[in-house]
């Protein structure tokens, strides 16, 4: 846990960084964050990012009081700070800041600003060639009008429980339904279908996160030439699914072998999935901001 992260306007060694227990982030989830990844230097779509992250801080009425130029910089100088050119995971935090015990965001007058970057794999690395288990857990989806899937909050209770649950039935992963019962998504991860050569996502108003991976895995696969159909669909079509995978930031592209203990296909990672990692794979390393070429703006 050695290196530096940046606090609020200042880099401060990863042990000594501190934040208030009155901070609303802490005592209520109220804030926002992204997680994004580095490949070879470049930070794969960090505007994207970024911009997920300004529209998850308007939707809670949170102003961040930095442009995303600002932003940017910051993060490209934490990764700096720790020594990190090549690959990296970045957490970006944005709380509600220190308040009282009260709910009352008005309360906290700064929003507080943590910059974490390090080394992140999301499942053990066999995983990768082996492929995952998922299983339906009884926790559902937060419903959109409640509490939009779209708002990357730090509330992620919702998202810890189908995780837990996956795991609490020896799974690796949660399938995730919404409360009509469609598929929405992993509990961190969009979910892909291939069946009969087209691909298949749920779109969002179904509850899944707008991935950054799952655009570019669109525009990856529809490149290819596949035909990418945004439309709900149910446990059923993943059981029969000739292939399944998850994508998001920290989990990359993870195959899915097994789901409610039907094998998918012949239980190894489809060829296609292998196919969409590699040029997944091939994209990442020069697509985004190159952190050595990047013109930033001096902070901390
Ligand atoms: N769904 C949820 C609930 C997530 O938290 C995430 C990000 N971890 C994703 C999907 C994947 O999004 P992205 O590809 O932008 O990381």
């Amino acid at each position: 846990m050695s290196g530096w992260l940046y606090l609020d306007g200042e880099f401060v060694e990863k042990e000594n960084a501190k934040v208030s227990v009155y901070d609303h982030g802490f005592l209520y989830g109220d804030g926002v964050f992204e997680g994004i990844r580095m490949y070879s230097g470049n930070i794969f779509r960090l505007r994207e990012h970024l911009e997920r992250l300004y529209d998850s801080a308007k939707s809670i009425m949170l102003d961040i009081p930095h442009t995303l130029e600002e932003l940017e910089s910051i993060v490209v100088e934490t990764l700096k700070r720790n020594q990190l050119h090549e690959s990296a995971y970045i957490r970006l935090v944005v709380s509600r800041g220190k308040g009282d015990l009260g709910l009352d965001p008005f309360k906290c007058p700064e929003p507080s600003i943590v910059v974490i970057a390090e080394q992140l794999t999301m499942f053990p690395k066999e995983l990768y060639e082996t492929g995952i288990e998922m299983v339906t857990v009884p926790t559902r989806r937060n419903r959109p009008d409640i509490l939009s899937p779209q708002v990357k909050s730090l509330n992620y209770l919702n998202n810890i429980l189908l995780k837990l649950e996956a795991y609490q039935a020896g799974a690796n992963e949660a399938l995730t339904l919404n409360t009509e019962g469609y598929v929405a998504e992993g509990s961190g991860e969009n979910i892909f279908l291939i069946k009969n050569g087209e691909m298949f996502t749920p779109p969002t108003y179904i509850g899944a996160l707008e991935g950054v991976t799952r655009n570019a895995i669109i525009e990856i696969a529809e490149d290819q030439g596949y035909v990418v159909r945004e439309q709900p669909f149910t446990r059923h079509d993943v059981y029969v699914a000739d292939e399944v995978f998850l994508t998001g930031t920290a989990a990359e592209v993870v195959p899915v072998v097994k789901v409610d203990g039907r094998v998918i296909s012949d239980g190894v990672p489809g060829e296609k999935t292998h196919e969409l990692l590699h040029a997944f794979r091939s994209i990442v390393v020069k697509d985004g901001v190159n952190i050595t070429n990047h013109d930033h703006i001096q902070v901390g």
